[in-house]
């Protein structure tokens, strides 16, 4: 495929946003009265009738069926964290054996998808496994493209018949509610009078892998669990980091022009691509957008990462860790809050006011931080990314932030009373000068840090790659909700407000501090120095999944009406079932690929070797002492090799007496899990000392530096 954009109608410009029902196509296409009706609704100042979903269905329909559409889904997005939808056209039947092309109001608005399948964790009884898929209007309508046609796409909210939310955009819509109430509050103490609205945006960056596909074909392990359970590196690793922002090759490069062009057609913002620190790894930034737009089109850019790559014959990674020993992928949350004038309330600004919105903000987010770290650190959990945090070769899962020498130089100076220069060289005081001008070049970019202060905006980078972004955005945007009220409670009835501002600054910073670290994150002093201060080091989901239902996270949630005790139970039942699961075939993968491929590969080598020294002593009368060697080692370590796969084998079936969930959970991460490093430690020596034709897989050298 030949990309070439050229002018007018071919220009990059007007292919933007073609699948994408968008404000301008709904401004261009609806009658001007509903369009209003339609915005209030979208801000959420108005609830929608059926009189204008009609209307809309109507022009959505029209506008799909011109593009050649043929089918509508509700597309949602299940506990799986996944995506999921049910098909149906638009025809409907006149009675004289033809049909038209419909779409109502109602089939708009609300969908009963027949999804008793989808993960619920007890939400649902099976008398009544209705779950029902409601339009977000906030999130536009798109057209999916595959190989039988187009299909008009609605994002949908997933509940079940009670009100419970069974999907992953129900809280991160109310978590954003949640932020949007407190902030409003808090900015108007502050002076604001101007801002109406306010949103939480999110800037995604994935990071992901490609393979040649007959080579992923080749490898069970790949193929169903998403990484490889066995593999050793080759000499040339990741150590020579020439892979980095290097020149792409050109199958990738083909690649990914595709996907930027479907994504510019879905109307998403893919920005920049580069390579990544190991071979073959990738990287796509989006432009950010409010939160849940985000984590929608985050859903769309794997989707579509996984789908076009096959076209150019090569499959997309999006697991935390397909390779040992090389850098796992995971995603950048990029995170702040914005008003409906434009101001990014984490922007530090140039003048006292600003300032002094900056701090208290910046405060919220830290206090916020600090006292839900574990709960943030579980909201990133999952089997894949216990490969990232907290592994060998990974950084620790300890959550600290980053704000940057001066930054934090500030915050100590308001904090202890100590001289801070302001920016026209007089002593900082807040509410009357400006804090000096903060970098923001890289020079001063800490790359380590899980959560980063990044200009105008935090970044947090524990989320795993494979992951939906609405976990990891409720925990910050609830925490952080949270904080901006009790902050609001003050400042409401705060007679000297400057002082309130310097008071609330100081004591946060005080009390809190903690969390900040400035160094170096991956560093092994930096855990023990972690423990001194106290923060938690939750290194595996098992032991950060639990956060889900503590009392703290409990009464947080219900506080603000993002999760009831109920729906947290569910999410913890489903979170640890998923990770039982995972590694459940993962081991059922390494007995097999043992017991199946290498067992016999390596069996046959041994008889060939024998029968080469055999063939040695039959002309020289004398044994070749390296061969025999040779075989000595090898065989040694095949019998260690069948030993460990039976003990595997029979721990792994030891997991099938075993029914409560966390039990379960904890099984695996501490019986099956280090049988399967035990024994992977001794296959990927063999795969060392056999002949590289013998291994019945394909290497590391081989998927990592093919392309
Ligand atoms: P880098 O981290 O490489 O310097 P950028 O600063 O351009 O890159 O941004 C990285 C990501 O952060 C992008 O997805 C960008 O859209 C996003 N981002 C920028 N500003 C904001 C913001 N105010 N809120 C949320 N995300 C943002
Ligand atoms: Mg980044």
């Amino acid at each position: 495929m030949t990309l070439d954009f050229g002018t007018g109608k071919n220009s990059l410009t007007s292919i933007f946003g073609e699948y994408c029902f968008s404000d301008s196509v709904m401004k261009e296409r609806l009658p001007k009265d509903i369009y209003k009706e339609l915005k209030k609704v979208r801000q959420g100042d108005k609830k929608l009738s059926l009189e204008v979903a009609n209307v809309v269905a109507n022009t959505m329909k029209d506008w799909a069926i011109e593009k050649g559409a043929t089918h509508f889904t509700h597309w949602f997005q299940p506990l799986t964290g996944l995506t999921a939808e049910k098909h149906d056209s638009f025809i409907s039947p006149v009675g004289d054996g033809t049909v038209i092309m419909e779409f109502s109001g109602k089939e708009l608005v609300q969908g009963e998808p027949d999804a008793s399948s989808f993960p619920n964790g007890g939400l649902r009884e099976t008398f009544e496994a209705r779950g029902y898929t409601a339009w977000d209007v906030s999130s536009p309508a798109f057209l999916k493209a595959d190989k039988t046609g187009l299909t008009l796409a609605i994002p949908t909210a997933f509940f079940s018949y009670t009100g419970e939310a069974l999907d992953k955009k129900v809280p991160l819509l109310r978590s954003m509610e949640a932020v949007e109430k407190q902030a409003l509050r808090l900015i108007k103490a502050l002076g604001n009078t101007t801002s109406k609205k306010i949103s939480v945006t999110v800037g995604p960056e994935q990071e992901y892998f490609l393979v040649e596909k007959k080579l992923f074909e080749a490898r069970p392990d790949l193929k169903f669990a998403g990484r490889t359970v066995f593999g050793s590196m080759p000499v040339k690793g990741q150590e020579m980091e020439d892979h980095y922002f290097g020149a792409i090759n050109e199958r990738v490069t083909a690649f990914m022009a595709e996907l930027n062009y479907e994504l510019w057609k879905l109307g998403i913002t893919a920005k920049t691509q580069h390579n990544e620190v190991a071979p073959n790894q990738f990287e796509l930034a989006i432009i950010f957008d409010t939160a849940n737009v985000s984590t929608d089109t985050n859903q769309l850019v794997m989707e579509m990462m996984k789908k076009l790559a096959l076209r150019h014959d090569l499959v997309a990674l999006l697991h935390e860790k397909p390779f040992a020993g090389v850098n796992g992928s995971g995603k950048h949350n990029n995170w702040s809050i914005a008003t409906d004038d434009g101001i990014n309330l984490l922007n530090p600004g140039s003048t006292p006011s600003d300032n002094s919105q900056f701090l208290i903000f910046t405060s919220a987010v830290i206090k916020a931080i600090d006292m839900y770290a574990p709960l943030l650190r579980a909201s990133a959990a999952n089997a894949g990314n216990d490969h990232r945090l907290g592994g060998n070769e990974a950084p620790p899962a300890i959550i600290s932030m980053f704000l940057g020498d001066q930054l934090t130089e500030i915050f100590e100076g308001v904090a202890e009373g100590k001289k801070v220069e302001s920016k026209d060289g007089q002593s900082l005081k807040l509410g009357a000068n400006a804090i000096p001008d903060l970098p923001k070049d890289l020079t001063d970019r800490n790359r380590t840090s899980p959560f980063a202060f990044t200009g105008n905006k935090f970044e947090f980078r524990m989320v795993g790659s494979s992951q939906s972004l609405a976990g990891p955005n409720v925990v910050i945007n609830t925490a952080v909700a949270d904080i901006l009220g009790e902050f609001a409670d003050i400042l409401e009835k705060a007679t000297d407000l400057p002082k309130a501002i310097e008071k609330i600054v100081g004591e946060t910073y005080k009390n809190h501090k903690r969390i900040i670290f400035n160094g170096n994150g991956y560093s092994p002093e930096w855990e023990i120095e972690a423990k001194k201060r106290g923060l938690a080091n939750l290194r595996s989901t098992v032991e950060a999944v639990p956060e889900f239902i503590k009392d703290y996270t409990v009464k947080l949630f219900e506080k603000h009406g993002v999760f009831s005790k109920k729906e947290l139970h569910s999410r913890y039942d489903i979170y640890l079932e998923e990770y039982a699961k995972r590694i459940n075939i993962e081991a059922g993968l390494a007995v097999q690929m043992v017991s199946r491929n290498i067992l016999p590969a390596v069996n046959e080598y041994l008889i060939s070797l024998c029968e080469g020294v055999n063939s040695v002593k039959s002309v020289s009368g004398v044994a070749s002492k390296a061969q025999v060697k040779l075989i000595e080692k090898i065989s040694s370590e095949f019998e260690k090799m069948i030993e460990l796969c039976e003990k595997l084998d029979a721990i792994h079936d030891g997991a099938e007496k075993i029914s409560e969930v966390y039990e379960k959970a904890v099984y695996f991460r501490n019986q099956v899990i280090p049988a399967m490093e035990n024994l992977r430690e001794v296959v990927d020596g063999l795969e060392k000392l056999c002949d590289e034709d013998v291994w019945p897989f394909p290497s590391y050298a081989e998927l990592l530096f093919n392309m």
